[in-house]
């Protein structure tokens, strides 16, 4: 059993990191050293790599969570007298219109329920209807449920009307492809935390130079400038404010294991067999998954509460606590769920572990079988 006091994060972030990444922190770097600069610049080309962006994205690190390099890309590339299409089906969807809400910048919204994925012909019908929305914004896997959007698609639609896109790629970005040969995007938001395996603290907008470079002045907020952060980036190599040089660092060991797995195609390659295991395992014991299969991005899976009421979901999250594996409560309104990740270090015998974990737990609180309340579906 995996040592209670450091236990498997089966959570979308902050997520279990290799100790490889964790001792890449046991140093202290001064932000002018030559040394972390070296490392900031490497770190920066790499990301524009993954997306094979190279030529024509820059990557703007902004300190703070995924949420700050979210909040950065809209309120830096969206003009003040710009109208942004949100295009909602979770959390995340959500707190992006709550960011406009803040920022007094408009929108409009094209809202499904959390297990249905975003329709690019949706899309296409609301761009023909509003000349006024110049940006479009869609995150790529909506952590919330675990559905993938089809970026692609919607790529497609908002570029065939000669609007821009704006992607929340987070928790996907370093495990599922996408590529700026091939889909039309301006801006990419991803963070130091999730596929990538490094540590919280930094949040990365990999963006088209040419449309950031329109970008000035645009931003309602000094930290949260994009354009600003690049330009003195650039001619500095320096932060306007302190760095999180450790996490920097890490981020930078993370990237080099990640290369080293394969890259996009490695690390995915691994997360989707974990979701495999993870996903046969809950099956076999009775449970039943939010999403079909063709919905379901191996990043976190969303399962049905189960029907027997000596199911206790606080109760079987801290016995599985216990034996050294934190999942994740459901945050959904279309039913009562639960989620398990399938991110960070973590492959088949922390998956398998798991599993035998929720075993033994459903033995010792004598609950038979993880089937959910029959689904409103099945009985019609
Ligand atoms: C994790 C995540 C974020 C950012 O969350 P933070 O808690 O701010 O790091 C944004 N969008 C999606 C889709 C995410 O999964």
């Amino acid at each position: 059993m995996s040592d209670p006091k450091d236990p498997w994060l089966l959570t979308p972030g902050p997520l279990t990191t290799s100790t490889t990444v964790k001792q890449s922190m046991l140093r202290d770097w001064g932000s002018r050293d030559q040394e972390f600069i070296a490392i900031n610049a490497r770190m920066r080309a790499r990301l524009v790599e993954l997306l094979h962006g190279e030529g024509s994205f820059v990557t703007v690190p902004m300190q703070g969570s995924g949420t700050f390099a979210v909040e950065a890309m809209l309120g830096s590339f969206v003009p003040k007298t710009g109208k942004l299409l949100i295009l909602i089906n979770g959390a995340y969807g959500k707190r992006m219109a709550k960011i406009c809400d803040y920022y007094g910048r408009a929108y409009g919204v094209i809202e499904v329920a959390e297990d249905k994925p975003i329709e690019p012909a949706a899309v296409a019908k609301a761009l023909a209807a509003d000349p006024a929305i110049t940006h479009v914004t869609v995150v790529h896997c909506e952590t919330t449920s675990g559905v993938l959007n089809p970026v692609a698609e919607i790529a497609a639609a908002v570029a065939a009307d000669g609007r821009r896109l704006l992607v929340d790629a987070m928790s996907a970005f370093g495990a599922i492809p996408l590529d700026a040969r091939e889909i039309a995007f301006d801006a990419v938001a991803a963070s130091s935390n999730k596929c990538i395996e490094g540590v919280p603290g930094l949040g990365v907008v990999i963006c088209r130079e040419a449309a950031l470079a329109q970008c000035k002045g645009n931003a309602p907020s000094l930290s949260l400038d994009l354009y600003d952060q690049w330009q003195v980036l650039e001619k500095t190599q320096q932060y306007r404010f302190t760095p999180p040089i450790h996490c920097i660092v890490a981020f930078e060991t993370a990237l080099a294991e990640h290369a080293a797995e394969g890259g996009v195609a490695g690390r995915g390659a691994r997360y989707r067999n974990n979701c495999r295991l993870l996903v046969e395992g809950m099956r076999a014991l009775g449970f039943q998954t939010l999403l079909p299969d063709r919905l379901q991005a191996p990043i976190i899976v969303t399962f049905h509460m189960p029907a027997d009421p000596k199911f206790v979901f606080q109760t079987f999250y801290d016995r599985l606590r216990d034996r050294g594996f934190v999942i994740y409560p459901g945050k959904l309104t279309v039913a009562d769920s639960f989620r398990i990740g399938c991110i960070g270090r973590l492959g088949e015998a922390e998956m398998r572990g798991a599993i035998d974990a929720v075993r033994a737990v459903m033995a010792e609180l004598g609950v038979g079988s993880g089937a959910p309340r029959q689904p409103l579906a099945a009985i019609a």
